[in-house]
């Protein structure tokens, strides 16, 4: 099919861009146009006018603090992928990039597109909560901070209003004693998972959890923190027993009904493998 007819607009600035989706409550932006397009092609979205956000300046770019990764929301996720600097202060975020789609896609679908786009299956939306980060977002009122846990409310849905465009997405540094790992169960690489884990796991003495943050996709009406999973990890050495402990409390986290790819009961047991997985990495990694 094609799309229905739309107005385009290629404003310079992120002012520009705000004003034009203010001016008109069906414009959206257009980044990668790799969900946005297909979409608009099954008619499953009909926007009266695409801002393509291609243009407009200061949008793309990876700068390394002290403290996070700051990434412009247009940054390409494979130039994400190869950076090593963002890399180096936080490896999980390859890890779990390399299960995005297919390269040809990643070289064309952005970082900020992928977490405003929030499919509940995504892997990035995932990484942004394990790792407790947060978006940076411009509308009119100005300009201001969401948290992960505060962003996404719905399959393909985030709090972010039509009027604001997503513009940084900040992903904290990986902290001191501290393992991460991405396990993902897709029918094809490339698919979108049918169910995905990113585990951050910390030790202490005696190789103790003193910290697990753990997040699911595919497995619910959005990205979700595993807490139980996390709770069963806590204040164990991360043995046979804590880990299955784990497992079978993320099963409570994998509420999405059956559908044609899973049933909710095939769901949550593949959930369950890939935390025990995902947690034995990590804590691997962490050391102790
Ligand atoms: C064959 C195929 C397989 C794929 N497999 C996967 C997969 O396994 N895992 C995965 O995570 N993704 C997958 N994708 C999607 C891909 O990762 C997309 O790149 C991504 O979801 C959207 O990024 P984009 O830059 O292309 O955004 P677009 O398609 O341009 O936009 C997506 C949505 O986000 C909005 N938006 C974009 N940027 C902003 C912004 N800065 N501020 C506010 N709103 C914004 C748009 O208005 C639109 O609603 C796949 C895509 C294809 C075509």
């Amino acid at each position: 099919m094609k799309p229905a007819l739309f107005d385009y607009t290629a404003p310079e600035t992120v002012a520009e861009a705000v004003a034009t989706l203010a001016a008109d409550e069906s414009a959206r932006p257009l980044a990668g146009g790799q969900s946005l397009i297909p979409i608009m092609n099954f008619r499953l979205a009909q926007p009266g006018t695409l801002v393509d956000l291609g243009r407009v300046a200061g949008l793309d770019g990876i700068t390394v603090t002290e403290s996070e990764v700051r990434i412009g929301a247009m940054t390409r996720q494979r130039t994400l992928e190869s950076h090593a600097g963002a890399n180096a202060a936080h490896p999980l975020i390859a890890e779990v990039l390399a299960h995005v789609a297919h390269i040809a896609i990643r070289n064309r679908g952005t970082v900020g597109g992928s977490i405003a786009h929030a499919d509940a299956s995504a892997e990035l939306p995932c990484l942004l909560l394990a790792t407790g980060g947060s978006v940076c977002a411009t509308g009119p009122e100005g300009e201001r901070t969401v948290a992960a846990d505060d962003l996404f409310s719905f399959h393909m849905t985030t709090t972010l209003a039509q009027t604001e465009i997503l513009t940084e997405v900040r992903i904290p540094r990986l902290p001191p004693a501290t393992g991460w790992a991405f396990e993902e169960y897709a029918r094809r690489r490339g698919d979108y998972a049918l169910a995905g884990v990113c585990a951050l796991v910390t030790r202490g003495a005696g190789g103790v959890c003193t910290g697990a943050r753990l997040a699911g996709c595919g497995i619910a009406d959005r990205p979700v923190r595993l807490t139980a999973a996390e709770d069963a990890l806590r204040g164990s050495t991360v043995c046979e027993d804590a880990l299955m402990a784990a497992g079978e409390a993320a099963k409570g986290h994998a509420t999405l009904p059956d559908d044609l790819q899973a049933s909710q009961a095939y769901r949550a047991d593949l959930l369950a493998a890939l935390v025990r997985r995902a947690a034995v990495r990590a804590a691997e990694r962490a050391g102790g």
